[in-house]
């Protein structure tokens, strides 16, 4: 089979694979009929250092399961599943907390232990706990936004909640890729009553705006800082999503954070320590967030999906097949793409 496996910075390549098959009796087969393209496939797509073994790409997907094993009990051949980029057991204790990226046997996707998604298929760890089957058949309409409950939506849906988000309040995004303008989807939903989008990309901008986005600030450090202040009445915003991971955006969601606020982070973070420690101190701020436990979100996202309340499969704006994968990750990595969905 065809998959997508990244040697080295900027060298993604797609190439014959061994057929993905099942290994452990709690195993699926998922044959992979919509994957994607992620933000945090970037990170490795720009950082890899020479000599880290190569990786099997791909964390997202859409795909019907073709085979299972004599373990797994609640899927059928046939059943049209969404992947949650982590995998988890569903029984453990975490689980149970709906913490499923936390699963004492889970782990993730597009991993140099686990091959992802970008693929023609794939095999799925402890598909009971794993897999969520949706309750359509192969609907086109929905299935771009079926498919971001995989990753994007689930996570900014995470940094809404972990920012407290609720009725009457601001918020602010920080970062308009995917995550952040889902995250904007997520605010609304929840009930904000003034959102904020920090980016700068016009089409990003102008598809924030469409999610909901009441206010945009186009500048970056300081200067965006006094922007938001001003913007919300001179004492900062109520809840930061913060959808970027660098130390610069946690410096920012810090200087715009209301006293008593809360920043919800869901972008990986590539520094070593979190900054501003003294003004979040000073000002009680709360700081949570991390690896969204999408599998525990599709739930209560899902109806909304599937009635059209939400439609966050418009983050796609690009469609490729397999073979066009490295083309995919230079789309993004150069903003010429917002998401890329990959059809194999
Ligand atoms: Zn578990």
């Amino acid at each position: 089979m065809r998959a997508a496996v990244l040697y080295g910075a900027g060298d993604v390549r797609v190439e014959n694979v061994p057929d993905a098959r099942l290994i452990e009796p709690t195993d699926a087969l998922v044959a992979v009929s919509r994957a994607c393209i992620c933000g945090s496939d970037l990170w490795p797509y720009k950082l890899m250092q020479p000599g880290e073994p190569p990786r099997r790409m791909g964390h997202e997907a859409i795909g019907v399961v073709e085979a299972v094993g004599s373990g797994v009990h609640t899927l059928k051949v046939g059943d049209v599943v969404v992947m949650p980029f982590a995998y988890s057991d569903g029984t453990c204790a975490f689980c149970h907390e709906g913490l499923h990226t936390s699963c004492a046997h889970g782990g993730f996707f597009g991993t140099v232990e686990l091959p992802g998604a970008q693929a023609e298929a794939l095999r799925i760890p402890l598909a009971d706990g794993t897999l969520f089957v949706l309750p359509v058949g192969a609907d086109e309409a929905l299935m771009a936004s079926l498919l971001t409950l995989s990753d994007v939506m689930g996570t900014g849906h995470h940094a809404a909640r972990a920012a407290k988000v609720g009725r009457g309040r601001t918020a602010a995004v920080i970062g308009d890729g995917a995550v952040g303008l889902c995250a904007v989807i997520a605010a609304r939903r929840l009930g904000a009553e003034r959102i904020i989008m920090m980016g700068h990309h016009p089409d990003r901008i102008a598809l924030a705006k469409e999610f909901g986005a009441t206010d945009v600030v186009k500048e970056r450090g300081e200067e965006a800082v006094a922007r938001v202040r001003a913007l919300a009445g001179g004492l900062g915003v109520q809840s930061v999503l913060e959808c970027v991971g660098t130390e610069e955006a946690m410096r920012t969601a810090i200087g715009i954070a209301r006293a008593g606020g809360a920043i919800g982070r869901v972008g990986v973070p590539h520094y070593e320590a979190i900054p501003g420690s003294e003004p979040a101190f000073y000002n009680n701020l709360t700081i949570a967030g991390g690896p969204a436990p999408v599998r525990a979100h599709i739930q209560e996202l899902l109806p909304d999906v599937l009635e059209g309340k939400i439609e966050p499969g418009r983050v796609f704006d690009r469609v490729i097949g397999l073979d066009d994968v490295p083309d995919g990750y230079r789309a993004m990595n150069e903003r010429e793409a917002i998401k890329v969905m990959v059809k194999p």
